[in-house]
């Protein structure tokens, strides 16, 4: 299995160079950069090329990414916008700004700006202050008794419920209500600087929409996608506006991704349309590993070989099982991967 990271941030930092519309762009700039994420594509192939040849035909390969790319527009700042719909609100007088004081030594100072500080090595005995400027941290600068609901680091709104949460002001009984309204302002939302995008808010859904199982309670109450998910969600507070540039490349992720199955397993393959958690246990089952019962994918058997299908059946264990299922290494393949891994730096 090969994973191929650069690409992902490639298109992250180089986006604006091929769908731009970006007024700052200077000609020599396109003329360096409109080539990189095409290139790093290109480098890309090559190397699959190369791991296709040594592997043969014998072999059925899977290329599969887990996201899509497309336009990062602008940070949406969620708490701002929830600030600006009285639903939030930010303590009053507490500078977004701290500072942390320190002592540290004259000569790690002098280190900094003369090369040659041995004859100042008495200089390590005198004190010398140091004033660092940090960011205080969003769930700091919020008032929370004056809070209804608050942006989730994980790129969801949460409801700030009483008994849940530890300043939660909602009564259960308000809670539908609250999303009610909020569904309907999300609905309205619009981004005044980019007067053609009219209503930008695509969809706005409860945790218990999208996830199911036995954790669906760890995630945040509600999540929601604008513009197709250019307008990135952030948590910040000490901001002008609900809106502003990203500081974070010119690209960012989308839903669907790319799947591409070839090789002598590989049946109808043109006809499905996988969903990404069925990649998961497609993957097992190819390797001849047993699949999870836990795992919300299903193999994706209307593309596999009818005759292997039937030949090897799959295996489904608990994962508490698993590490009896899965085949053992004998201590040659051990020494293999232990090779590999030293390779690749994570065993020294
Ligand atoms: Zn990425």
């Amino acid at each position: 299995m090969v994973v191929f990271t650069s690409i992902d941030r490639l298109q992250h930092l180089f986006w604006r160079f091929i769908d731009s519309g970006d007024a700052i762009l200077t000609e020599s700039a396109l003329k360096v950069y409109s080539g990189a994420i095409g290139d790093g594509y290109r480098q890309i192939d090559n190397a699959i090329g190369e791991i296709l040849r040594k592997a043969g035909r014998e072999v059925t390969v899977l290329i599969v990414s887990d996201h899509g790319f497309g336009p990062l527009k602008k940070y949406f700042f969620l708490n701002k916008w929830l600030e600006e719909l009285g639903l939030l609100q930010v303590k009053k007088g507490l500078s977004p700004k701290k500072f942390n004081f320190r002592f540290t030594n004259m000569h790690r100072v002098l280190t900094k700006i003369f090369r040659d500080t041995q004859k100042l090595r008495w200089t390590k005995k005198i004190p010398f202050p140091v004033v660092k400027v940090l960011q205080r941290d969003t769930d700091e600068l919020i008032d929370w008794e004056k809070t209804k609901a608050y942006a989730d680091p994980s790129g969801g709104i949460n409801i700030n419920l009483r008994s849940r949460e530890p300043y939660g002001v909602v009564e259960p009984g308000e809670v539908e209500e609250l999303i009610t309204y909020f569904k309907s302002r999300f609905s309205q939302l619009v981004d005044e600087s980019e007067p053609q995008l009219e209503k930008i808010g695509d969809w706005i859904l409860r945790k218990e929409e999208i996830y199911s199982g036995p954790y669906v309670e760890e995630a945040a109450d509600l999540y929601y996608s604008i513009n197709e998910r250019s307008y990135l969600h952030n948590r910040r507070v000490d901001v002008h506006s609900k809106f502003g540039l990203s500081s974070l490349g010119s690209g960012m992720h989308r839903k669907n991704g790319v799947f591409i199955m070839s090789g002598p397993l590989c049946h109808q393959c043109n006809s499905i349309s996988p969903r990404m958690i069925d990649i998961a246990p497609t993957v097992l089952y190819f390797m001849g590993l047993p699949v999870m019962k836990e795992m919300d994918g299903r193999i994706l058997a209307k593309a596999i070989n009818p005759d292997y299908l039937k030949s090897h059946t799959v295996q489904h264990v608990l994962s508490g099982e698993y590490r009896e299922k899965s085949p053992e290494y004998s201590s040659e393949d051990e020494e293999k991967i232990r090779e590999g891994l030293k390779g690749l730096g994570y065993l020294s």
